[in-house]
């Protein structure tokens, strides 16, 4: 059993699933004059419902929760807060998932109050419905039991947080480590596979980071 329940999330899953978001948004009647994408997780799923729903505006704001992978921080805030007219219009706010539903929840209400659009409606990808306090207006799937979904645009930045949490327990016992050490427990904690250059990539940017040191090219050490 790994330690944090992980699955990682392909480019093929995420055009599959925001396809059939969209199919269900289509069939609704939910005609949306402006997609908002919530950064960072929205962007990606936001810009393909543009695409498959015919919708050329795409607006952004950044609601943030979660700072580090599978850690959530205290509160969801509006990084940059700035104001848009959008009387008249629909609108359709984009996210990749519903996890507390806090960053949603922020931005909705942000957006209502100051963007002042006619209609707000919420799609997100996944929606996990025992813990989130929103359920969205569209989804396309429910998850029945909390996981993390290693989304394919913050692959480098999990992997080297997940190496690092990995680490700030291991590496208490054991301070050095060869590569495939390191991809062995890896896999023991999350079991997914990332693949080699992720995985180096990510251990180069702990190198970087001043949390490994390297012996030599395939030996590191756990700094501190
Ligand atoms: P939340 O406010 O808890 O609904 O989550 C805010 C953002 O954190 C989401 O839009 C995702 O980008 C990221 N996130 C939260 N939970 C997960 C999860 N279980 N798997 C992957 N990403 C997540």
């Amino acid at each position: 059993m790994p330690k944090v329940p992980t699955k990682l999330v392909s480019w093929d899953d995420i055009v599959e699933w925001s396809r059939g978001l969209a199919k269900k948004i289509k069939e609704s009647g939910y005609m949306p004059d402006v997609i908002v994408a919530i950064a960072r997780g929205g962007f990606v799923p936001a810009r393909l419902l543009c695409d498959f729903l015919d919708v050329e505006n795409l607006l952004s704001i950044q609601s943030q929760h979660w700072t580090e992978a599978a850690k959530v921080a205290d509160r969801a805030i509006i990084k940059f807060p700035y104001k848009v007219d959008l009387t008249g219009m629909k609108v359709l706010i984009v996210d990749d998932i519903v996890d507390t539903g806090e960053s949603l929840i922020l931005a909705r209400d942000y957006i209502m109050k100051e963007w002042k659009p006619d209609e707000v409606r919420i799609a997100a990808l996944q929606w996990i419905s025992p813990v989130a306090k929103l359920r969205p207006d569209y989804y396309f799937i429910e998850v029945k039991e909390w996981i993390w979904f290693q989304y394919p645009w913050t692959r480098l930045e999990d992997t080297y947080q997940f190496i690092k949490r990995m680490l700030s327990e291991e590496g208490k016992y054991k301070k050095e480590w060869s590569y495939e050490e390191l991809k062995t427990k890896f896999m023991e904690w999350y079991d997914i596979d990332v693949g080699d250059e992720y995985f180096r990539d990510a251990i180069e940017m702990l190198v970087e980071k001043g949390f490994l040191s390297r012996i030599d090219k395939d030996r590191f050490r756990v700094k501190g």
